[in-house]
């Protein structure tokens, strides 16, 4: 056995490994490698076989091959000026072919007559004779094992001067090397509950497999441990969270039992079970650490209003904030209205909210005055207090740093925590994104709802489209039609330009029998609450909006939504549009007006017409940005995970394996560190957001 590298050595630079000199470190630096840990862990990008031997006699024109052979003859010459040929003949006893290289004079000393050689690489039978251009090549040579032929060769992702030939050699010498001194870090029972291979061998296979079984057994190593260093981290954050004394509230209550008489439908089976999880939480003595996802009108805010008048009947104060002003101010009508004629008080605090009032608002939370404070980041701006705040209730966190959860939190003494995302996601991928929360789903929606139809209109057929609109406000609806995004930085003062003039537009010449409205996000907050409230109160029949309506609006009469330019958004946001209608009774229908000119506008396209499911956009989503644009958008410090791919089915067992022995290890707190030091850095070292809650013991 060798002796192992203390984790000091192997976060040095590259720099200091033998045979990377400064310059060669500084091209690695380009491909994210920085550290000798990050050199080990620099997997290939893929594998070629090239254990099979073909016969040179039946190979086929524009094939990949491997193929062996005896030196023949070795040629060179310099058809014209600045062109320089190497030609090495090779002969497997019934056929010829030919190694070329192209400028490559230095070569040649490398091959003579009589040598067994290896080439590999694309076929070419055109002219002639067999060739090989600028094939992959070893010298068979006894007593050395070969490198880049006649085994399963790794192809690495290379940027810069660096070639395959010459990395992989130094990879070799580097994984030799490396490979045995690297100290095992995870725990031996968790290697042998899932039988994996260790990290000595673990690396050397997944670098130079010596066969394909071998490999696929090094990769689901690398897949546990990345799985489980992640979920490690959201299980100690998890148990950080939890680990403080919460409020235990009574879930019973003359509030509760109100509100749920007063409701005029009966709850989803899902928001029933929602419903479980959040009176569980809210009743034990751990602050409750919920995420609660479900599709757009699945009945999300009915929860949280219950669990506001929880917090409320138990003499607590809650909080509710929304990542807009127009949102904030949606859920605020929401509840004033579902709460009418209940004994409490609920104020709105917003950026747009007037100063004085604004004053009187914050005055008023201090002295607990108020039971429930909806707003916006207002909320958590300095010299807003609150006197007893025991829930706090954050809409679309995705849109919310992790600071500012903390800073709204912060303003209570370890109040319960409740967030709402209306962009639901398969659980593997919830896991990742929101491991350190427990998650509550809510499928499916309330019945009654018909399926949103959806329509993909060249811009051209505009007139018809408003027909449509004409023929469905003649039946009693009404309609939203959403303006374009403008330029590349989505600018609101453009959109809302934009929007005015669609207006003026469509109520001169179109619609000028019908009323129409306008919402922007550069309105002041008092002229959008009016529009709001005309809308829902249907003295408005069309509201052209910018995309501010994206989320949270209500008026359940609404059953058409017009998405001019439709090309322009992303899924998750024409999603959100589309669930502004289908909030009744009535057959609705969402228009997609555009003429997408690239691929990827139209598979988004595409998606929204084939359906309606939430999980799948956001799972079709994730496909087409591909998982680095997808999880950036949606909050930051999120991880990515380099060898775990999060679509395939086994990855989603392995989630949950890994998951699973997490949270019992975070059980052992500080004691699991003092005897595993090295899962600790490593854990850090892969996923930095997660790192500064380990010392929690
Ligand atoms: P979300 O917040 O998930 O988008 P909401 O809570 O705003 O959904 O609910 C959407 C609409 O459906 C609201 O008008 C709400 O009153 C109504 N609703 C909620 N739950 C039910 C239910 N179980 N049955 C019928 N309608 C419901
Ligand atoms: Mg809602």
């Amino acid at each position: 056995m060798e002796e192992s590298l203390t984790f000091a050595e192997l976060k040095a630079p590259v720099q200091f490994i033998k045979g990377i000199g400064p310059s060669r470190a500084k091209t690695l630096s380009k491909v994210g490698v920085q550290t000798c840990i990050d050199l080990l862990y620099y997997f290939p990008r893929t594998y070629q076989d090239r254990t099979r031997f073909s016969l040179l006699s039946f190979l086929k024109d524009g094939e990949i091959a491997t193929v062996r052979g005896r030196i023949i003859s070795v040629q060179e010459n310099r058809p014209k000026a600045g062109l320089h040929l190497l030609k090495v003949i090779i002969s497997d006893g019934r056929g010829r072919a030919e190694g070329v290289w192209f400028n490559q004079p230095f070569l040649k000393k490398q091959f003579f007559s009589g040598q067994e050689v290896i080439f590999s690489g694309r076929v070419s039978r055109r002219f002639g004779p067999i060739q090989f251009s600028n094939p992959d090549w070893e010298i068979l040579d006894e007593d050395k094992d070969p490198l880049h032929t006649g085994r399963i060769v790794p192809i690495y992702p290379l940027t810069g001067n660096l070639t395959q030939r010459a990395f992989r050699r130094k990879m070799k010498d580097i994984i030799d090397f490396y490979a045995p001194r690297v100290p095992e870090f995870l725990p031996p029972s968790f290697l042998a509950k899932f039988r994996l291979m260790p990290i000595n061998l673990a690396l050397l296979q997944i670098h130079f497999p010596e066969n394909i079984k071998q490999l696929n057994e090094a990769k689901r190593r690398f897949i546990y441990e990345e799985l489980l260093l992640l979920q490690l981290g959201f299980a100690l954050k998890w148990k950080e969270k939890k680990g403080r004394g919460g409020i235990s509230f009574k879930t019973e209550g003359p509030l509760t039992q109100r509100f749920l008489n007063s409701l005029p439908f009966q709850l989803t089976e899902g928001q029933a079970q929602a419903l479980e999880d959040i009176r569980k939480d809210m009743r034990s003595s751990r602050p409750m650490n919920r995420l609660l996802q479900g599709e757009v009108g699945s009945g999300k805010t009915v929860l949280a209003c219950y669990a506001m008048l929880v917090a409320v009947q138990n003499g607590y104060q809650a909080a509710f904030m929304a990542p807009t002003e127009i949102l904030a101010g949606q859920h605020f009508l929401v509840l004033e209205e579902f709460l009418k004629d209940f004994p409490l008080k609920v104020a709105l605090i917003t950026s747009g909210t007037k100063k004085n009032q604004k004053e009187e608002i914050r005055e008023a939370l201090k002295e607990g005055k108020i039971d429930i404070a909806v707003g916006t980041h207002a909320l958590i701006q300095e010299g807003v207090s609150f006197k007893k705040l025991g829930l706090v209730i954050i809409d679309e966190q995705h849109r919310f740093g992790v600071m500012q959860r903390k800073i709204l939190k912060e303003k209570g003494e370890n109040p319960d925590m409740l967030v709402l995302t209306a962009t639901p996601i398969p659980r593997s991928l919830a896991l990742t994104l929101y491991g350190d929360f427990d998650i509550s789903t809510i499928k499916g929606l309330p019945s009654g709802r018909q399926p949103i139809t959806t329509y993909l209109v060249n811009t051209s057929r505009e007139k018809d489209v408003y027909n449509f609109l004409k023929k469905e406000i003649s039946k009693g609806r009404q309609a939203y039609v959403v303006c374009p995004l403008i330029g590349e930085d989505e600018d609101e003062n453009l959109a809302a330009q934009a929007a005015l003039k669609l207006k003026d537009y469509l109520q001169k010449e179109i619609f000028s029998d019908l009323k129409l409205g306008l919402l922007h996000g550069r309105m002041p907050t008092s002229e959008k609450q009016s529009v709001m409230r005309d809308f829902k109160q249907n003295e408005i029949q069309i509201l052209v909006s910018t995309s501010v309506i994206e989320v949270g609006i209500d008026v359940p009469n609404a059953s058409v939504m017009v998405i001019w330019n439709a090309d322009r958004f992303g899924l998750a946001q024409l999603h959100q549009l589309r669930g502004r209608v289908g909030r009744g009774p009535y057959k609705s229908y969402c228009i997609l007006l555009a003429d997408p000119k690239n691929e990827d506008a139209l598979k988004r396209l595409d998606v929204m017409v084939r359906t309606n499911d939430g999980f799948l956009i956001s799972a079709e989503d994730l496909k087409i940005r591909g998982p680095g644009e997808f999880f950036g958008l949606q909050q930051h410090g999120t991880p990515e995970l380099k060898v775990a791919d999060l679509f395939s089915p086994e990855t989603q067992e392995f989630l949950e394996d890994c998951r699973g022995e997490a949270f019992l290890y975070a059980n052992e707190g500080k004691a699991l560190f003092k005897k595993f030091p090295f899962l600790k850095e490593m854990m850090e070292e892969r996923f930095p957001f997660n790192s500064g809650y380990v010392e929690v013991g």
